[in-house]
């Protein structure tokens, strides 16, 4: 029997069992001969790499894994823009609310009853920051990124809106008293 005849059994053997007696011929042949012996130590070797790739299924699991890390990523990105958004509307406010007292504070001239009303409404205005900060990170977990640089104009027109009617009610305010004395 030729040496393909045992090639082809190893290779049934592989797949399908071969007979008692075609085992036993091809253990004696395998015996004899060294070119078939190596051909099984490549098959082998060939099944090993095969199941070391087949363990490589699990990246299906890392895959998704990274999605999830890019997701996260993406969230951690957007939570960004709206604090820098935020912080650009709140700057803001916060500059022409300073420019505006500034003004009030040079066109009024009555120093501590105007820096005690500051420091009262100052701390009111620090909370009702702090306040729509605390609700604006819950809404940043639902709406979506594009929406935050809107969002943080609204702010900075909003707070630039209260800040002047807060000065305007100042200034209405301290200017009877002028007339009064
Ligand atoms: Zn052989």
């Amino acid at each position: 029997m030729g040496h393909s005849y045992f090639e082809n059994l190893l290779r049934l053997d592989k797949t399908e069992t071969i007979s008692q007696r075609q085992a036993q011929t091809l253990k004696e042949h395998l015996e004899t001969c060294a070119a078939c012996r190596a051909q099984i130590s490549a098959w082998e070797e060939v099944d090993r790499l095969l199941q070391s790739s087949s363990q490589v299924t699990p990246r299906l699991g890392f895959s998704t894994r990274w999605q999830e890390h890019l997701a996260q990523e993406l969230k951690y990105r957007e939570k960004i823009q709206l604090w820098v958004a935020i912080s650009i509307g709140m700057g803001g406010a916060m500059m022409i609310l300073t420019m505006l007292t500034v003004w009030v504070w040079l066109s009024l001239g009555s120093p501590l009853g105007w820096f005690l009303t500051l420091i009262s409404n100052l701390a009111e205005m620090i909370l009702f920051i702090s306040a729509l900060m605390v609700i604006l990170g819950r809404v940043g977990e639902v709406v979506p990124a594009p929406m935050w640089i809107g969002l943080g104009l609204c702010i900075f027109i909003f707070l630039s809106v209260v800040s002047c009617m807060w000065i305007v009610s100042m200034h209405k305010i301290f200017v009877p008293r002028r007339i009064e004395t």
